[in-house]
């Protein structure tokens, strides 16, 4: 990033915001993302509150400055040149999570698997899905993240987010288009902060058991030891992204440090020293290869950040 008077100002408004431990410059994102890939973030905060990320808005806004969002990084590829202007982080200093009666209270930065184990401890299903997830709760919501039967929409009962503009708003479970890996804050921009999930009491041992067997078989059959985004490509219709590659005969293709793993064809790996560049030629070869062989056409899942 080229410093000028313009992006010192930029700079000096935000430190009256953000405390500098909590304003990063030219920070590296392959240290916030689960692929270990992504060249650097200009500003990535980690902001601690909706009026922090409020008043945020309005300073990027004011500069032209665009504005990206990170949750755990377990969904993206940045790429190798990295993201111009300001990265938000949501982590630690959002990620508080409560109960009264059924209904969690989360931050968007808790991350899923703090929160199906704190509805566990308290007696409280439905978030046992999300136990492998490794994403956070606004991530999740943003995805509509699912696994066994389970779906963040059939929990979500509310969200708080900061728009665009600044304001702050609450969506109702009308207002939030959700569908196969899709919600409405695709296309409105704005930016989850809190969610509230319903859940229904049970006997603690029951959702246990459950959470251990979701636990047990993603541990067979995903590599968890690798760096990933997880799936790589959406569920075609009435098929499996993994199925049509394997099929195809693509287990254990590389380009670069990318890699088709071999326990799952549906995850792309980065097996060592893997460049966004290579996850992205890698991905063209699958879908080309894929098409030829049974003419499905496959997605990707994994949401691509940066400049080209
Ligand atoms: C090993 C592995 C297994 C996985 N298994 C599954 C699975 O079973 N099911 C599944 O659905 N997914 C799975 N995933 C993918 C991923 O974990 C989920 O999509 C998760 O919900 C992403 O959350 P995140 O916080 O990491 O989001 P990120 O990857 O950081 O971001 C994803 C998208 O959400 C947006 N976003 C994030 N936070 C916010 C926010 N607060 N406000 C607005 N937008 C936001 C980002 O801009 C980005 O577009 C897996 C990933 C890995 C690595």
């Amino acid at each position: 990033m080229r410093r000028n008077n313009r992006s010192d100002e930029l700079l000096l408004k935000l430190q009256n915001v953000i405390p500098d431990s909590r304003l990063l410059l030219n920070e590296p994102l392959a240290n916030h993302t689960t692929f270990k890939i992504g060249g650097p973030a200009d500003y990535l905060v980690f902001p601690a509150s909706m009026n922090e990320i409020s008043a945020i808005m309005m300073i990027t806004k004011e500069y032209g400055i665009p504005v990206t969002v990170l949750g755990n990084g377990s969904n993206i590829l940045v790429r190798d040149k990295g993201i111009k202007g300001l990265v938000l982080k949501f982590g630690n200093e959002m990620a508080c999570i409560k109960h009264t009666g059924t209904v969690v209270t989360a931050g968007a930065g808790a991350m899923l698997a703090d929160v199906s184990c704190y509805a566990a401890q308290y007696g409280l299903s439905g978030m046992e899905f999300a136990i492998g997830i490794p994403g956070s709760v606004g991530g999740a919501v943003f995805m509509n993240a699912g696994a066994y039967s389970g779906e963040m929409c059939q929990v979500v009962v509310a969200v708080s987010g900061v728009c665009p503009d600044g304001s702050i708003r609450r969506f109702l479970p009308a207002d939030l288009n959700f569908g196969y890996r899709h919600s409405i804050f695709q296309d409105n921009g704005c930016i989850i902060c809190e969610v509230e999930l319903t859940l229904q009491k049970q006997e603690r041992p029951a959702i246990s058991q459950k959470m251990d067997d979701y636990t047990l078989r993603r541990e067979t059959k995903q590599p968890l030891e690798m760096p990933s985004a997880g799936s790589t490509f959406k569920r075609p219709p009435g098929n499996f992204a993994g199925t049509l590659i394997e099929k195809a005969g693509l287990k254990g293709l590389q380009v670069g440090g990318a890699q088709v793993s071999m326990k799952h064809a549906g995850f792309v790996i980065n097996a060592g020293g893997a460049t966004a560049e290579d996850v992205l030629l890698l991905i063209e070869e699958v879908q080309r290869r894929v098409y030829e062989d049974s003419g499905v056409m496959l997605h990707p899942e994994v949401r691509v950040f940066g400049e080209e």
